[in-house]
């Protein structure tokens, strides 16, 4: 650790700034908001720089940078677009034992300024030492889209409550439950911001009146079709968040790298054609983990309630009282579609899609008539040992022989592979693809030949 973490309060402490463009004034505005006595010099300053010196938040030095000026001061930043200034105010600090940073230039600096995350009081800096300031820029940006945006404000809250919730609850675990039932309250967090006092006390009093439910709950999460980024943010907060994580065989590698690492994680993989663990059994399990008390994921490919059987698992909880809810994710269709260049509606070839499942239990149990007309684009599910009697069926329902045909097989994951052709060879495509695989009927396939991208 060549550099030691440190937050420390500016407020009312004389801070130097040399430099009065653009750069500068990013440094300048944090600094403000810091609280901090700021003198800025520079002898030519950008316009927000008089505006705020006249609004009395800052003090404008409007001369060449003389070491002198870094007296009485507790921190120095070097600002400028030259080098050589910078380096004369890093080493002038140096010499009167000040810290000073360098913007953009940490070899030169004896601090440097981490990239925030601001829910105030909560804060959270990332540094990469200097080394890779672009990752620790992406990096925010994730925690950033992580946290509600006014997280801060019931961080702030808790703090007032704190004596209460220790003289009202016993031990550790109620308190952390009472804890988190407040943290993960939506509508305690917007009150606040909108400075509702006398309502955020009633959501507040509930919540201690409120007995701590000793059972725990269920979400069902939908982890899209294999491309962890097509994971929505809720998913991804409840993953994090999980004490178990249930899963199955189309949930990706990538997705389950972003289960809490300390969740316990429950395989009850299925595929075609046979089933790993009994769907009774799985139902079990999500019963038995949430009576025990912890908040339990049931994480599903693609989106749970497409083709997912996600309502017969939450059926199972609801004669329990188990307390539950839904994540949606990215259903194979849309991952697919996206990521082979085939639109599933257009203006000129499809006013509709249909999802379709390809399990037919027995002949003619799907509407054939009806998915062989025109203007429609058609998406197979579990169609891949199915697909000669697709074809079959749409042929003999009056489709056309050439109507554009593809097979999308691990969409939008590293491994996705599409075979694109016509309809009087679907059987043939889908004897070359491996499971899962998506089945898109309709002129749009056609599209893909100047749509492909990925
Ligand atoms: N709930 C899921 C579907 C489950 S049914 C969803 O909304 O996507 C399983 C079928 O989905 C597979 O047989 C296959 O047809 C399709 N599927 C799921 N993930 C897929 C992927 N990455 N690529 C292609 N097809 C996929």
């Amino acid at each position: 650790m060549n550099w030691f973490p440190l937050f420390c309060d500016l407020r009312h402490k004389a801070v130097l700034l040399v430099g009065g463009g653009d750069v500068a004034e990013r440094k300048a505005r944090l600094l403000l908001k810091a609280g901090a006595d700021l003198r800025v010099c520079a002898t030519r300053f950008s316009s927000p720089f008089y505006e705020w010196q006249q609004a009395g938040k800052l003090t404008l030095l409007e001369t060449r940078f003389a070491p002198e000026q870094i007296d009485g001061c507790w921190l120095v930043i070097a600002a400028t677009d030259s080098k050589e200034v910078n380096q004369y105010v890093s080493d002038s600090a140096e010499a009167r034992r000040v810290f000073c940073n360098v913007v953009d230039a940490p070899a030169q600096a004896s601090a440097i300024m981490p990239s925030v995350v601001d829910r105030s009081p909560l804060l959270i800096a990332i540094s990469s030492s200097g080394d890779a300031p672009v990752m620790a820029r992406l990096l925010r940006e994730k925690i950033e889209a992580l946290l509600p945006q006014h997280l801060g404000k019931v961080a702030a809250w808790s703090g007032s409550l704190r004596p209460r919730v220790k003289t009202t609850f016993n031990g550790t675990g109620q308190r952390r439950r009472f804890w988190e039932k407040l943290f993960q309250h939506d509508r305690l967090a917007q009150t606040l911001a909108n400075g509702d006092q006398h309502r955020a006390e009633k959501l507040t009093e509930a919540l201690f009146q409120q007995p701590l439910a000793e059972h725990g709950e269920v979400v069902l999460v939908g982890a899209g079709p294999g491309d962890a980024g097509l994971m929505t943010l809720k998913g991804l907060q409840q993953i994090q968040q999980a004490d178990v994580v249930v899963y199955d065989r189309l949930v990706s590698d990538e997705v389950m790298e972003l289960v809490r690492r300390d969740a316990e994680r429950i395989f009850v993989g299925k595929r075609a054609g046979y089933h790993c663990v009994p769907q009774e059994s799985i139902n079990q399990i999500l019963l038995e983990q949430a009576k025990l008390g912890k908040r339990v994921v049931r994480l599903k490919g693609g989106d749970p309630f497409i083709f997912g059987r996600g309502a017969e698992e939450l059926e199972a909880l609801t004669d329990s009282g188990i307390p539950f809810s839904v994540v949606p994710g990215i259903t194979a269709a849309s991952g697919c579609s996206a990521y082979s260049g085939i639109p599933l509606t257009h203006r000129d070839y499809a006013q509709s899609v249909r999802l379709v499942t390809g399990h037919v239990q027995k002949e003619g149990s799907l509407d054939w008539q009806n998915l062989a007309a025109e203007k429609q684009t058609l998406v197979f599910y579990m169609g891949l040992t199915q697909a000669p009697e697709i074809e079959r069926q749409l042929l003999a329902h009056g489709m056309s022989g050439e109507m554009p045909v593809a097979l999308v097989e691990n969409g939008t994951s590293t491994r996705q592979q599409v075979f694109s052709g016509r309809l009087d060879g679907l059987a043939s495509l889908a004897a070359q693809a491996q499971s899962p695989s998506l089945i898109i009927v309709g002129r749009v396939a056609a599209l893909r030949d100047r749509l492909r991208w990925f």
